[in-house]
This record gives C-alpha cells, structure tokens and sequence, in this order.
C-alpha cells in the first residue's frame, strides 16, 4: 500500500519545501512538468494544473512531447491543404459532370443503354 503519494507524508514533505524563487517563501505547489516546488505567486493556473511560468511559456509554444512548435503547425498546414484539395477536386468533379451533360440529357435519350456505348 503506498500512501506516499496522497497520503499525509506528501503534505508533511512539501512545507517543508521552499519556493524555487523565494528562498524564504514556503512551498505550496509542485510544477507538475519540471517538478520544482514554488509558492503561490510562482505558479499559474491552466488546463486545471498549476504551471510555474517557465514551464507555461514552454506549453503555450508547443509540447515537446508533440516534436517541437513547427509540427504541429504543419500538421495544420496539411490539413488545411487537403482539405481546400479535396474541395477543389469536388468542384472540379461537378463542372466536369456539367460539361459532360450532353444535349441527349434534356432530349431524354440518354437513358437508352445504346447511348453510352456510343460515347
Ligand atoms: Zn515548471
Ligand atoms: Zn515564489
């Protein structure tokens, strides 16, 4: 059984700690991506996780668990030109399906079986 993590010892091991910054200041919140321990004032609050501001700047440029900032923003980049492609393709697909409407369309001859052989 590990109370280690949750139990009292954990909550007895952080007042003992003191902030990264402040020397003088008690520690109230572990950085939970460096795993320094900072006061109140150090850490902001995001995704529900408080963040020391290092290790904010760090997340908001990108997790480097993703590969770096870039691979995410061309990741984007593909998708958005895959899809403005396939678009493209689309409406590519309906003019050409327009222009190849022959004139036998309107007459209603084009639904004679003999009229696509002889296309
Ligand atoms: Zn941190
Ligand atoms: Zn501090």
């Amino acid at each position: 059984m590990n109370t280690a993590v949750n139990g009292p010892n954990q909550r007895h091991a952080l007042s003992q700690q003191r902030c990264y910054h402040h020397r003088e200041r008690e520690a109230v919140v572990r950085c939970p991506e460096c795993g320094r321990y900072y006061c109140r004032e150090c850490v902001t609050e995001h995704d529900q996780r408080m963040l020391c501001s290092a290790c904010l700047v760090q997340w908001k440029q990108g997790r480097p668990s993703v590969g770096g900032p870039w691979i995410g923003r061309l990741i984007l980049l593909a998708q958005g030109g895959l899809g403005f492609l396939v678009i493209w393709y689309a409406f590519y697909l309906i003019g050409r399906m327009l222009l190849a409407i022959p004139d036998a369309f309107h007459e209603g001859t084009i639904w004679d079986p003999g009229w696509w052989e002889n296309q």
